[in-house]
């Protein structure tokens, strides 16, 4: 097996201040050399990590969660079910947030990760600001998001992968959203027939000077440009 390494400034943030994982990490075999080393150094994330460890045994996936930006504090879940109660997309998740952290819990890794469930989340927030603990549903799902995309877990029923792709090309060309090119590469990757009935929408749109055919470049998108290309580097480009 090739040595896993992590960065030393990940491992600092998240895996050096978890004593108990980083000893039982210690004992793993991987060529007499420890993997929590402050000297090791390569492009591996702290979160790489996390799933090694999972992988091994050492963590469970709720350790892996709550080492993910977004996932802290699933933990203080006392599955009240305020959450669920109050999110407006329940009803189309397979699963709402109460029960994917019951299940986050429970340690159904493939169910929850290949669920449709985060990708359904509006972003509303109404989950967090009602959650008697703290628990951030939102960010959580997101987390998940972020996993799911990482392992390449097929998502069933949502085009929301697709979006948030086009979304980020369009960023990454133009250091802002152009509506016309994102919208464009968005129904070209998931149903180009769904276009043509939206055509009559964009003409009004284009009519109101709403939707420019031609992007606007902000200024230091270039900058923008590198930020994103750092962010695949430490994180893969799934
Ligand atoms: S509202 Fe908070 S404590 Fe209650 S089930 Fe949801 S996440 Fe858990
Ligand atoms: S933020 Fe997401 S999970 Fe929370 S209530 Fe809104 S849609 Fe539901």
């Amino acid at each position: 097996m090739t040595e896993p390494r992590i960065s030393d400034s990940s491992c600092k943030s998240v895996f050096l201040t978890r004593p108990e994982v980083a000893g039982r990490l210690e004992n793993l075999p991987y060529g007499g050399q420890s993997l929590f080393s402050r000297d090791a150094h390569s492009n591996r994330s702290c979160y790489g990590l996390a799933v090694y460890a999972n992988i091994h045994g050492v963590m469970s996936f709720v350790e892996e969660v709550a080492a993910t930006p977004g996932g802290a504090g699933i933990r203080a879940c006392i599955q009240c079910g305020v959450c669920s109660g109050s999110c407006p997309m329940a009803d189309h998740m397979e699963y709402p947030p109460r029960k994917m952290i019951a299940m986050i819990r429970a340690g159904l890794r493939d169910e929850v990760l290949s669920s449709n469930a985060p990708w359904h989340c509006l972003s509303c927030y109404m989950c967090t600001v009602r959650c008697p603990r703290g628990v951030k549903p939102t960010e959580l799902a997101h987390a998940l998001e972020s996993l799911a995309t990482e392992h390449g877990y097929r998502v069933k029923d949502t085009r929301t992968p697709a979006m948030y792709r086009s979304f980020v090309q369009s960023i990454r060309g133009n250091g802002r959203v152009h509506e016309f090119g994102m919208m464009f590469r968005y129904f070209l990757s998931t149903s180009p027939m769904a276009a043509i009935k939206m055509t009559p929408l964009a003409i009004k749109l284009f009519l109101r000077q709403r939707m420019p055919l031609v992007p606007r470049h902000t200024k230091g998108k270039e900058d923008l440009a590198r930020i994103i290309a750092r962010f695949r580097e430490v994180r893969g480009n799934p």
